[in-house]
């Protein structure tokens, strides 16, 4: 129920207002009911449907000719008050005295008003609680004895608590109901008592007719507020929300009809200025402009008919935009202007030098290029050269000098993880939101039509359903096709054969081969400690130190300092991390200069520690012990070369290979090789070939999981197996790498520069390679050839000779025999002095 006339309202017009406070001040004139002897009041009663009308509040009811009008007839008579019965169940017609709820309410009932339906309306004040005795009369109406029940109206601190924040919540409440006048919360601000402030807020608010019921059955007020905080929270909630609603489509329709107001006015004043149309006037700049460009015949054609399609159409058109932003890109891209090339070969051989240590192929192949240029303008080709080395090796940046050196352009896009096709050849114009492929993007950016263009990370591009990027990348970089280069969304040849494109990658592995064919494989190798001392020393670090604010002068960056940076705090090929870290010493440095403390001007071995904190790398490998079954690859990565032990576990089982690491096939076949290998040889190792049979094998390379894959394993697989049967120890700073057949025979595998010089690295001391590699060490420096012990090899026999620890007279081999129990191996390490026997 929800009534507005629980309180006076002034708003009405006079007649009304006096009439309702009259009929208002009449009511409170009703006295309560006398109680008897036994404390009991005996009344009519009013029965209520619908409705509950708690005590104190005023309500107009509706009254039909009936039961509840001759009752209230009577009360009338009488000058009493009534008891208002509620219903449990409104749909009932003829209620029973088990119909209704145990608790009722002391109502006083005004003067009966006659309604043009013939029907009557009253004003009822309620009173008080009374809860029901007996039923004394039940015709005409009912009658009952009911004892009215007395409500604390003291206000201790909870109480007080709760009805603060009764009174807070109902507040807001008012704010955002329309339909509670502002005074209602003010009328709560004046309630003292607990009970008839919850009461009050029953009446005010929205609420299921069960609620009112549940409300009016708890007789205790700090109950009844607890319940209406509760549902007042509730309340709130939902008229929170709907006010967002409200104000949200409120500023909807706020704003579309300002913008259509504004757009009137606009019209209107373009008239009143007799500008006619300003769109007329920016189709004619576009004209303009592209009558002023230096575009091709065919793109300008191309241009005006854009233009004039444009033209056409109303300027509020949606593919407006879409047009526009084409005719950008025909107007924003280079189509003819280039940069002159510097070609002096003295010059350019200055440039390269002054920035790059070192790198002489790649710097001979640019000065030859640049030489035939000079000479034969006409007949020189573009090259396409691919730069292939580990990262930080300094393939970017060598792309820079050379752009320098040239005095072309440079810019760079990475083609890692591009696999759309549309990606380098853009989308059709008819997709929303469509631009030109990535080439175009850069070209654009690039503002030449002869930049030095570097496509990085070739070696990662992918492939799948959305078509084949490799193709795409085909034709840019193919010189019979990329004169007329197509973009998806331009639609118009692009010519591509003035741009010298330089592509980088990790690895050729993994280059499309067709891809691969048209460039020129350029190797940047890691570099040893010595080069990168020197690069640091020429570049690294004078550059690190200027980025600072840094004079050279003042501040020494030592040899022992860098030398310490690349063996504990860095584990790369190339000098990226190294620069890195010389970056963070000189801007601690550099800190503390500018807060006017004392600073280090030469930095040395131990300035490394309290700059870069404690190391990161150690050279662990030189720390481990010489052990069974622990055999030491040396493995090619994308990042350079690495160590890789490979661990071997036998276990009791049923002959089973097991290979774990992330191994991929190749390797998994050449592990299976091996292990045939060494069946095969049991013998010859005095092995007894039946405990293959009943034992597992467990082959781990570990290693970051890393996924790894290729033969070169084999080897080293092989060795780590014959030792974990055999128990004969394994010397640990032995590297090797080596594809194996099943007859024992080492095969010739790649990358050996990069793995040699991992080794180098991480300090191992003899190295194991096929033979038919050796021709591979001549790109290895001479300093690190000079510090291996490099053993060439073409059978197994050779390996194991130098790898193992020789056969101990005395020494049992829980294999050897055909005892069915395994015993534990007598001596797990051997003794120190055996150790290294070989270096
Ligand atoms: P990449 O492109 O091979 O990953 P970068 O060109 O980014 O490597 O090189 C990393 C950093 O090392 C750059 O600051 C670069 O100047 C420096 N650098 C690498 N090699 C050399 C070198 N030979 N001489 C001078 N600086 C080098």
């Amino acid at each position: 129920m929800k009534s507005d006339e629980w309180f006076p309202r002034q708003e009405n017009s006079e007649d009304y207002s006096s009439s309702l406070q009259q009929r208002t001040e009449e009511l409170y004139r009703i006295p309560d009911g006398e109680p008897d002897e036994e404390g009991l009041i005996d009344l009519a009663v009013l029965v209520l449907r619908d409705i509950v009308v708690f005590p104190h509040m005023i309500s107009p009811i509706f009254i039909t000719p009936g039961p509840n009008l001759l009752a209230i007839q009577e009360a009338q008579f009488n000058y009493q008050t009534m008891i208002a019965l509620v219903q449990r169940d409104a749909e009932v017609e003829t209620p029973k005295p088990e119909d209704f709820l145990p608790l009722g309410v002391e109502l006083a009932v005004g003067r009966l008003l006659n309604m043009p339906d013939g029907n009557n309306s009253a004003l009822v004040q309620g009173r008080r609680r009374v809860e029901i005795v007996e039923f004394t009369q039940l015709e005409p109406f009912f009658r009952v004895r009911a004892r009215p029940i007395e409500e604390p109206t003291d206000v201790d601190r909870q109480t007080d608590a709760l009805m603060r924040t009764s009174r807070d919540l109902f507040e807001r409440c008012v704010q955002l109901d329309r339909s509670l006048p502002d005074e209602a919360h003010l009328f709560s601000l004046n309630i003292t008592e607990p009970g008839w402030l919850a009461d009050m807020v029953a009446t005010a608010i929205s609420l299921p007719l069960k609620e009112r019921q549940g409300l009016l059955l708890m007789s205790d007020p700090q109950d009844r507020l607890k319940r209406v905080n509760w549902l007042l929270a509730q309340e709130l909630d939902v008229l929170q929300l709907e006010d967002e609603i409200q104000t949200r489509v409120q500023s909807e329709v706020d704003r579309s009809q300002r913008e259509f107001y504004l757009r009137e006015q606009m019209k209107a004043i373009q008239t009143e200025l007799g500008e006619g149309d300003i769109w007329t006037r920016e189709v004619a700049e576009l004209r303009e402009k592209v009558t002023q460009s230096p575009l091709p015949d065919e793109v300008r054609a191309q241009a005006f008919k854009e233009v004039e399609r444009l033209a056409q159409m109303p300027s509020m058109a949606p593919e407006v935009g879409i047009l526009r932003n084409y005719l950008d890109w025909i107007l924003e891209l280079p189509w003819a202007f280039a940069t002159e090339d510097n070609l002096d070969v003295r010059h350019a051989a200055r440039v390269l030098d002054q920035y790059h240590y070192g790198l002489g192929r790649a710097k001979d192949r640019i000065l030859e290029y640049i030489a035939v240029r000079s000479l034969k303008p006409k007949r020189a080709r573009q090259p396409i050269l691919c730069f292939v080395g580990p990262p930080g090796t300094g393939k970017t940046s060598l792309g820079r000098s050379i752009s320098e050196a040239l005095g072309r352009k440079f810019v760079r896009l990475s083609l890692g993880g591009v696999r759309d096709e549309a990606e380098i050849r853009g989308h059709r114009r008819t997709y929303i939101g469509a631009l030109p492929g990535r080439i175009l993007q850069t070209m654009r950016r690039a503002g030449s039509i002869n930049p030095l263009f570097m496509l990085d990370e070739v070696d990662k591009l992918g492939a799948d359903f959305r078509g084949d990027p490799a193709a795409a990348l085909l034709e840019v970089l193919d010189p019979e096709q990329n004169f007329a280069f197509s973009d998806h969304y331009l639609e118009l040849a692009y010519d591509l054969s003035k741009v010298m494109f330089i592509t980088t990658a990790n690895s050729i592995g993994t280059i499309p081969p067709a891809l691969l064919d048209r460039m020129e494989v350029i190797e940047f190798p890691g570099y040893i400690e010595e080069e990168k001392i020197e690069i640091a020393r020429r570049f690294l670090i004078p550059r690190q130190l200027e980025e600072t604010g840094l004079e050279t002068n003042e501040v020494k960056v030592l040899d022992q300092a860098v030398q310490r940076i690349i063996r504990e705090y860095t584990y790369e090929a190339g000098v990226r991390n190294l620069e890195r870290e010389i970056g963070r010493m000189c801007r601690k440095v550099a800190r503390m200069k500018s807060e006017k403390k004392h600073f280090p001007t030469r930095l040395g071995y131990a300035t490394v520690e309290t700059f870069l904190g404690p190391p990161q790398f150690f050279m662990t490998e030189a720390e481990r012990k010489d052990e069974v079954g622990v055999a030491t690859a040396i493995a090619w990565t994308e990042s350079g070369g690495e160590i890789m032990p490979v661990e071997i576990l036998i276990l009791e089982g049923k002959g089973n290979l097991q290979i774990t690491g992330q191994i991929g096939d190749v390797m998994q076949e050449s592990a299976q090789a091996a292990l045939s290998y060494l069946k095969s040889k049991a013998r010859d190792f005095d092995i007894n070939p039946e405990v293959f049979e009943r034992l597992d094998v467990h082959i781990h390379i570990p290693e970051g999981a890393i996924p790894k894959d290729g033969p070169s394993a084999g080897i080293t697989i092989a060795t780590a197996l014959i030792s974990a049967f055999t128990e004969r120890e394994i010397y640990k700073d032995v590297g090797m790498t080596g594809e194996i057949t099943l007859r024992g025979r080492v095969l010739p595998v790649g990358g050996l520069r990069e793995k040699i010089l991992a080794a180098h690295r991480a300090g191992l001391k003899t190295i194991i390679l096929p033979e038919r590699n050796l021709k591979d060490l001549v790109d290895v420096p001479k300093k690190v050839r000079d510090d291996l012990k490099i053993i060439p090899v073409v059978h197994m026999d050779q390996v194991i000779e130098v790898a193992l620890h020789p056969t101990t007279e005395g020494k049992s081999s829980r294999h050897k025999r055909t005892h069915g129990k395994e015993e534990k191996p007598e001596a797990e390490h051997q003794s120190e002095g055996e150790k290294g026997s070989i270096e």
